[in-house]
């Protein structure tokens, strides 16, 4: 069975084809046959596209027409030129779609059909960047495919069994029937590295209390019980919470109207300022890469220092919040860019929870672990780093639709 899967971000569009088994998936994610990836940010007017097989890898870039005409040119490179992998379009089975917001109709992976493309189209004003991208690949895909099944497979669906006191806000009530509320996000990535604990852990997931912390250039944690997000960090949008590469995460709302009444700020400008110009770059003012803020804190940086005290300090402050609801740990664990590579943020966010004994192995801790246990053996909880694959989760749902039909 061969399964493609679109993932679209902001400023660009990834892509990879999966060949199945239809009988039975693998435990072990597999490596995908074709991976591609259009970037829009390499040069204005320009799309950037990488391709990787396993007979090579090839890069090229060209006038960017549309998102729409973009993807398909990428898409042609499965069946033409040297990174060719099948001899024909149709011979894809299914085609799965990363979809930022399924609001609070959409709670689990769904065929899509034009009832659907609607939703997607109206969920638009909570997520104006990813969800028309989301709706313009799987256009792209009918234009090539046809009648292909296609599946979403949403970000916020994972976050869809929130109880009402953790998605409601305390404004006023008439707000939360507009559909102002708290939908969470990562919610693919959050569920994805639920499953691969108990794994790991040789356990029943329905049993397991888990902390998941998505630490990439967004940042989420997620509480889990009953195999279910209960709690989450990042709200309305995926603004709130955590302090992130470039973003805010919480601050008083009253800034806000301080800025507006007292500063002349417009809203595109607040939008920039709390997206784009805040966290950790708006803090050092060197970068929004952890790497970076590590190197200039190793020059003596002061303001690097600062931007990575506040990262711990709210990091250690938001798994603190998730406990309660969950009524004690059986495992934190970190995942995504930093959460997978950082032996430093793993360590200072655990040593707050030390007088709650739990303990990191150092030298584990600083082996580059994948999909591994790192506690000590007399940690009161296991401490997990897992490679979070996005993908592969899409693609699995994908598989399960096919089966079902
Ligand atoms: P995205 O949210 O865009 O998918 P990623 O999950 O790829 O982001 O995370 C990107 C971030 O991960 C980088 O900005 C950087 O801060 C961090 N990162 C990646 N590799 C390392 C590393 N080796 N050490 C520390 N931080 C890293």
């Amino acid at each position: 069975m061969k399964v493609l899967v679109l993932n679209a971000g902001s400023s660009s569009q990834k892509s990879c084809l999966y060949d199945l088994s239809s009988e039975v998936l693998p435990e072990v994610p597999p490596h995908p046959l074709w991976e591609a990836e259009i970037d829009w940010t390499y040069q204005q007017g320009q799309a950037e596209l990488k391709v990787k097989t396993a007979a090579g890898t090839s890069k090229k870039s060209f006038p960017s027409q549309s998102r729409r005409a973009d993807t398909l040119e990428m898409l042609k490179t499965l069946w033409s030129g040297e990174t060719q992998v099948i001899e024909h379009p149709q011979e894809i089975d299914i085609v799965g779609h990363r979809v930022v917001h399924g609001g609070d109709e959409y709670q689990q992976s769904t065929l899509v059909t034009p009832k659907l493309k609607e939703a997607i189209a109206r969920l638009s004003t909570f997520a104006p960047i990813h969800n028309p991208a989301n709706l313009q690949g799987i256009e792209a895909i009918e234009d090539i495919l046809g009648n292909v099944p296609q599946v979403a497979v949403f970000d916020t669906a994972f976050h869809s069994q929130l109880p009402p006191a953790a998605y409601t806000y305390p404004i006023p009530y008439e707000l939360l029937q507009k559909g102002i509320r708290r939908y969470g996000f990562h919610g693919i990535s959050h569920e994805y590295c639920a499953h691969r604990a108990a794994k790991i852990l040789d356990c029943n997931l329905k049993e397991l209390r888990l902390i998941t912390c998505h630490l990439g250039n967004g940042c989420s944690l997620a509480a889990i019980r009953n195999g279910h997000s209960i709690n989450t960090t990042m709200g309305f949008t995926p603004l709130e919470g955590l302090m992130m590469g470039s973003r805010s995460g919480s601050i008083d709302p009253g800034i806000l109207l301080h800025l507006l009444r007292n500063c002349n700020y417009t809203v595109d400008e607040l939008d920039h300022l709390l997206n784009r110009d805040s966290g950790l770059l708006g803090i050092s003012g060197v970068s929004n890469d952890l790497r970076q803020i590590t190197a200039a804190i190793d020059r003596g940086n002061p303001q690097a220092q600062l931007a990575l005290d506040i990262y711990i300090h709210r990091l250690r402050s938001c798994i603190a919040s998730m406990l309660p609801s969950i009524g004690g740990l059986d495992a934190i664990i970190f995942t995504a860019g930093m959460g997978e590579n950082s032996a430093l943020i793993r360590s200072a966010a655990c040593e707050g929870f030390g007088f709650l004994g739990w303990k990191i192995d150092r030298h584990k801790n600083e082996s580059a672990p994948l999909d591994a246990d790192i506690a000590t053996s007399d940690s009161t909880v296991r401490i997990l780093v897992i490679h979070t694959q996005e993908d592969w989760a899409i693609a699995q749902a994908c598989w399960q639709q096919q089966i079902k039909n």
